[in-house]
């Protein structure tokens, strides 16, 4: 079953993380996930249990009691666990991002207050750029940070965090125009701020309110909210990094590793979409024989797996380049589009060969059709993937003539 998929050059330590965590999602999240699924309920033990494995704290430096593992291995974990069910991939996530930020771009004392809880999962994180107006265009934000005197007052709201109700601290990218007059480039007048809030739903504290959970056609689960800030008090020191109008960058930087991360999720749905597909195949007998020796369903399975290992070797070497330090937004860009767009296909190709029991709700791929689709939205759209590499190939082959 493990034939597909597998990481060459991994390190001892590396192998024994992805292996530790394999098991447990057999054990753990297998089992369970369907089940806690249809019921839109939160994972609470398995997220225990991700608790003592350390993985929310698997990119976080030694120093501030992390693992201190790399993009490759937090990336693999991902893919393990996506396989056993996406929406606790989802909650790692943001918890992921807003770590990394403040590891790439905190002061000081803003990694010294948040990081060794974030290691823990005391503290967990969710990032917020999008608003019901804007998703693509994060240019065109409007939600403020307006400074006053110690403390910045923020107005405005916010869609789409997943994470919104448990997480208890938020990196929320708002406009701010303090130092940056009128006409300033959009992407220059940003500012991340750090905002730490209680969990749960309603007015978490003064000025900030999170609604309530968004009911989705799938990835449940998890909680996916808004978040409305009207007159949110929060003092200087909580600017990410301390100084304003680097927020843009702060979160692409974030979104990039992302997209890697969006990519082993892709992946990870898919290998789960294949193990069904070829177990089922296998099992079902049509015109006097099972269906996977008819050359059609052989060929299904054939693309299918083409995809996964295709989807796989991609996602490792933007996560590779990532590690070695280099700028990886063209692999990242390219491994989030490919993988996504291949877990859908191959999802939808496990769910034929499911034939009517596909749409039934105790085949687990029932499951799978309604969660592939987030990944082709998350982490920016096939169609910004493809503006991005676009960009960037016509950097690359610059025309010399
Ligand atoms: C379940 C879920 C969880 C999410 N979690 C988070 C989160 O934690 N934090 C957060 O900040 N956001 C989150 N998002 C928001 C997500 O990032 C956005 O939905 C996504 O970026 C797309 O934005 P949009 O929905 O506004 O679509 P739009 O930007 O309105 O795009 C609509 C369509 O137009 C296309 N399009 C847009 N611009 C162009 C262009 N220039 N050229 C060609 N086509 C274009 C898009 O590809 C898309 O097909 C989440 C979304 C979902 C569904």
């Amino acid at each position: 079953m493990t034939r597909l998929a597998q990481t060459s050059g991994l390190t001892d330590v590396q192998q024994e993380i992805v292996s530790t965590v394999r098991d447990f999602v057999d054990k753990e999240i297998i089992p369970v996930a369907t089940g806690l699924e249809h019921r839109d309920e939160y994972p609470t033990e398995i997220v225990e249990g991700l608790k003592e494995l350390g993985l929310f704290g698997l990119m976080i430096p030694e120093e501030y009691g992390g693992l201190g593992e790399s993009l490759l291995t937090y990336a693999l974990c991902v893919e393990e666990i996506a396989r056993g069910w996406m929406s606790v991939s989802g909650i790692i996530n943001t918890h992921f991002i807003v770590a990394y930020m403040l590891k790439q771009h905190g002061t000081q004392e803003q990694k010294d207050a948040f990081l060794p809880r974030m290691a823990l999962g005391e503290v967990r994180g969710a990032f917020s750029m999008s608003e019901p107006g804007l998703g693509s265009d994060v240019s065109a934000i409007t939600s403020k940070g307006v400074r006053d005197g110690e403390e910045y007052v923020l107005d405005g709201q916010k869609m789409w965090l997943t994470n919104g109700g448990t997480s208890t601290l938020v990196a929320v990218l708002c406009r701010s125009d303090e130092g940056h007059p009128e006409g300033t480039a959009p992407h220059k007048s940003m500012t991340t701020f750090l905002v730490e809030k209680e969990p749960g739903f309603g007015e978490v504290r003064p000025g900030l309110t999170i609604p309530g959970k968004i009911d989705k056609m799938g990835y449940k689960g998890v909680d996916t909210t808004e978040l409305i800030m009207d007159g949110l008090r929060i003092p200087a020191n909580r600017v990410l990094g301390g100084t304003t109008g680097r927020g843009f960058y702060q979160m692409m930087d974030g979104v990039e590793v992302g997209r890697v991360n969006v990519a082993a999720r892709g992946c990870g749905v898919a290998q789960r979409a294949f193990e069904l597909g070829v177990s089922y195949a296998q099992q079902r007998r049509t015109f006097g024989k099972p269906i996977a020796q008819h050359q059609a369903i052989q060929f299904k399975l054939a693309e299918m797996a083409t995809k996964v290992e295709a989807a796989h070797a991609m996602m490792v070497n933007a996560a590779r380049k990532k590690d070695s330090g280099e700028r990886n937004d063209l692999e990242a860009g390219m491994a989030k589009y490919l993988a996504s767009e291949y877990c859908k296909e191959v999802v939808e190709d496990a769910f034929r060969i499911h034939g009517g029991y596909g749409f039934s709700k105790e085949y687990e791929i029932e499951r799978l059709y309604r969660e592939a689709p987030m990944l082709l939205i998350g982490e920016g759209t096939a169609e910004i993937q493809k503006m991005i590499i676009g960009r960037r190939l016509l950097e690359e082959y610059r025309f010399q003539g």
